[in-house]
């Protein structure tokens, strides 16, 4: 009840200028968003990588139904590529895009934008000497998001995809997908998705997440293990084992702020470890949906607005 209503809440405008106008939420805020600038993205990937772990950067924004913002959200991924690359950072971050954030739900050609846009951040990425994982957002958008990456795999084959086990469809779109040369970053999935297509038992997620695992791993694709379930990481580390997979062939992604200790434990042992870092001032939908993960967060939350 309470994850549907936040969940809800991250789509309403009204809502959304209530908490963006509080200068009490910032501290908040903070814990998972690294910044409103570039440099701030920059400086939170130098000091990953001076930890040993790899970083995936998201500039904020979704849901653009404005040309314009579409088109400025395309050159601030540009810009942070280039920045990057000048920085020497470029061989540790990649960065992550959500097609909504770049014209996807234009009233008109949306599809058509949305992939000239991807590519344009995706040939940014290829001279910076990276590459680009296109962002899953709610089931309503499952399909074309993978028809758009598989057009863009056609010209750069590293571009990652993200699968949500939390869909019933996921372990069928995890068979196609487990191929030579592919990236599938495996999460549970964060939007609010009814029962006819999601599985809505959190067991019942983890189970799905866990046979989408065993596909990813006995594949030949590079699987990207994004959970801070110490049991879906402990049983990736199994599976990666048993299907003599050595670490650098699949990796483990965590979000900015969650878990930090464990992040640093899997790197130091060895693991590829990245860590998914949103920068930008568009952090409300983001934030919302890390809320809905976990109820302290609220509670931690709601004390901070209330100024205690
Ligand atoms: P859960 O069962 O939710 O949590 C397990 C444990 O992790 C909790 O007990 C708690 O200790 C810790 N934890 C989890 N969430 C939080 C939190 N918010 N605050 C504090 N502690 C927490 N979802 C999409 O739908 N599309 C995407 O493209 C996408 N990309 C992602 C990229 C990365 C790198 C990661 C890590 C997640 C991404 N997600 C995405 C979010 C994902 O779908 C889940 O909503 C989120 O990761 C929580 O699921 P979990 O696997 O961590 O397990």
């Amino acid at each position: 009840m309470l994850r549907s209503a936040l969940l809800t809440a991250a789509r309403s405008e009204g809502i959304r200028r209530t908490v963006e106008a509080n200068p009490l939420t910032r501290p908040v805020v903070n814990r998972f968003v690294a910044g409103t600038a570039p440099q701030a993205a920059l400086d939170v990937t130098r000091e990953l990588a001076e930890q040993g772990m790899s970083v995936t950067l998201d500039h904020l924004g979704e849901d653009t139904e404005d040309t314009v913002q579409a088109t400025t959200t395309v050159r601030a991924y540009q810009q942070l590529l280039a920045a990057l690359h000048r920085a020497g950072l470029a061989e540790r971050a990649e960065v992550s895009v959500k097609l909504s954030a770049i014209g996807r739900l234009l009233p008109s050609d949306g599809d058509k934008i949305a992939l000239d846009n991807a590519r344009r951040i995706c040939e940014s990425a290829e001279a910076a000497g990276t590459t680009v994982t296109v962002d899953m957002e709610d089931h309503t958008t499952t399909d074309a998001t993978l028809e758009i990456l598989a057009d863009l795999r056609a010209d750069f084959p590293r571009v990652g995809a993200v699968l949500q086990a939390y869909l019933r469809r996921t372990e069928q779109d995890c068979r196609d997908l487990a191929t030579k040369g592919s990236r599938v970053r495996l999460c549970k999935g964060a939007y609010s998705e009814p029962a006819s297509v999601a599985f809505r038992d959190k067991h019942e997620v983890d189970r799905s997440y866990v046979r989408c695992l065993k596909t990813l791993m006995g594949g030949e694709g590079y699987p990207m293990v994004a959970s801070h379930d110490p049991r879906m990481v402990a049983i990736a580390s199994e599976l990666a084992a048993r299907a003599g997979r050595a670490p650098g062939s699949y990796e483990f992604q965590m979000l900015y702020g969650i878990r930090p200790a464990e992040q640093r434990r899997l790197a130091s042992g060895g693991e590829t470890v990245r860590v998914y870092v949103p920068y930008g001032t568009e952090w409300y939908g983001y934030f919302m949906r890390r809320l809905a993960e976990r109820p302290a967060n609220l509670g931690f939350f709601l004390r901070s607005l209330l100024g205690r």
